[in-house]
């Protein structure tokens, strides 16, 4: 397949429209030549083309994108920077080691964000209080269970909440239980993604509206662009889903698309009719469930819609349609500010693999890639990406060891059975949901 510009389409519904007009980088135009590239100007390739830079402070870095870099899932996502994963389904004592794997890895990440974002004074709504978790229903509440015994065996530390105590702090009545998880940050993904873009070391430069269109693997990697080409030495691709577009994970890793919408900005009164936090994130215990928050900025936010749109953002039409499922969940949970309107829906693509897993290492000679985290990149793409830097630099690390660790990526059939695997995949996420849409 020849790719061409038209094959990253873009929108311009995300978090990035709540922010002021941005100065971009420049598209790449003519013949350039570097030490190394990176495809992908999400938090993965930020994080690993600002390592890079760090470790190699004498050598070009060229970081390409093929949108505006706060277009990127990265841009688009829920904006909870998650330090401590939930494994739904049963905690599993003999899986303790591959927990502490994980939550070490988002710890990092966490790490190296809030060290970012403090050097580089970067405003993007930094709250540092965890997040609630929330069950709705019978199910849910087994897997609140569930959770409580896994963060008590890894003495994470936490506080359980019941009915009463939730909807005193957040103003909705629907849920039955949950815990707060005193780590975790919630923030402005597009503002942090901004920020990372615009304070890369000197050595990086960073190209944004510049797909690249083929890999040619010589020596060196020539990569094609609209504009022009790019050869490098090194190679890494942080390019999410998209992989399978250059030919790399093709029968491993897709994209599910997510929607949400926002509503204005809550009056006093509005904002009086819901708990006593002013700030919070809530992801619900069941993996389906509605991921809702009350913004810095005053808007209430719900994302509850998932699909398989071919690893595509949705058409406006669609993004409307989807809308009344956003309003349904909206309504459950705050009757009380049913006359808010929301201002705007978005969608964004996450990369999932069959068996959940992350991927990352080596691709080719001199090509190297990290990505696939369903929704759980923030932290976690940060460290990989970072991992990844040091890994294609030769380094070693405890770091780059538990990346490596990453379960390999289960197989996914081709075409029209990818298709139809892949809405069964997605679909599959919202069974016993019930009362947590
Ligand atoms: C709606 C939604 C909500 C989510 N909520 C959360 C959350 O709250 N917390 C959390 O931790 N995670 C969440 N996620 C997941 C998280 O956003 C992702 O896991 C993470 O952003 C992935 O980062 P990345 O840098 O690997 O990829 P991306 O952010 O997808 O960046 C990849 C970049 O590569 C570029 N690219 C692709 N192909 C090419 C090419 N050929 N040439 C040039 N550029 C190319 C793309 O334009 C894109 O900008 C959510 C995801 C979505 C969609």
């Amino acid at each position: 397949m020849t790719l061409g510009s038209g094959d990253f389409p873009t929108d311009g519904h995300g978090w990035a429209e709540l922010l002021p007009e941005r100065r971009a980088g420049s598209p790449l135009k003519g013949e350039h030549r570097a030490a190394w590239a990176v495809i992908g100007a999400g938090v993965t390739g930020l994080a690993c083309a600002r390592r890079l830079g760090e470790l190699h402070p004498d050598q070009d870095i060229v970081l390409l994108d093929a949108r505006l870099a706060d277009q990127s899932a990265s841009g688009r996502n829920s904006g909870f920077a998650v330090a401590v994963s939930h494994f739904s389904g049963g905690f599993q004592a003999d899986r303790m080691d591959d927990y502490r794997r994980v939550n070490r890895i988002n710890q990092a990440g966490l790490d190296l964000l809030r060290a970012q974002v403090a050097k580089a004074a970067i405003d993007c709504q930094w709250r540092e209080d965890g997040f609630i978790h929330t069950a709705a229903d019978r199910l849910a509440i087994r897997e609140c269970g569930h959770f409580l015994r896994y963060l008590e065996a890894m003495e994470i530390a936490h506080t359980p909440l019941d009915g009463a105590a939730l909807e005193a702090q957040l103003g909705a009545a629907l849920y039955q239980g949950g815990v707060h998880v005193h780590q975790g940050v919630l923030l402005q993904p597009a503002a942090l993604v901004r920020g990372l873009a615009d304070t890369l070391p000197a050595n990086v430069r960073l190209h944004e509206q510049s797909p690249v269109l083929g890999i040619d693997k010589g020596a060196p990697l020539t990569l094609t662009l609209p504009g022009g080409t790019l050869r490098s030495d090194k190679l890494v691709l942080a390019v999410n889903h998209e992989a399978a577009k250059l030919g790399f994970l093709r029968r491993r890793l897709i994209g599910s698309t997510l929607s949400g919408s926002f509503t204005r900005v809550l009056s006093d009164d509005e904002l009086a009719s819901l708990g006593s936090l002013t700030e919070w994130g809530v992801l619900s215990l069941h993996g389906g469930g509605a991921t809702v928050r009350l913004t810095a900025d005053r808007r209430l936010c719900l994302r509850n819609a998932a699909e398989y749109h071919g690893g595509e953002l949705l058409p406006d039409a669609l993004l409307a349609r989807r809308q009344a499922i956003h309003r349904a969940g909206f309504e459950k949970r705050f009757p009380q500010l049913a006359h808010v309107p929301f201002e705007y829906a978005w969608s964004g693509v996450e990369g999932i693999s069959r068996n959940g897993t992350n991927f990352f290492g080596r691709q080719a000679d001199n090509i190297y890639l990290a990505g696939g985290y369903s929704g759980s990149g923030v932290s976690r793409g940060t460290a990989f990406g970072t991992a990844l830097a040091d890994h294609a630099s030769g380094n070693r690390s405890p770091l780059i060891e538990d990346c490596l660790a990453s379960e390999p990526g289960a197989w996914i059939p081709p075409r029209p059975l990818l298709d139809i695997g892949a809405f069964f995949t997605v679909r599959s996420r919202f069974r016993g949901v019930g009362l947590d849409r």
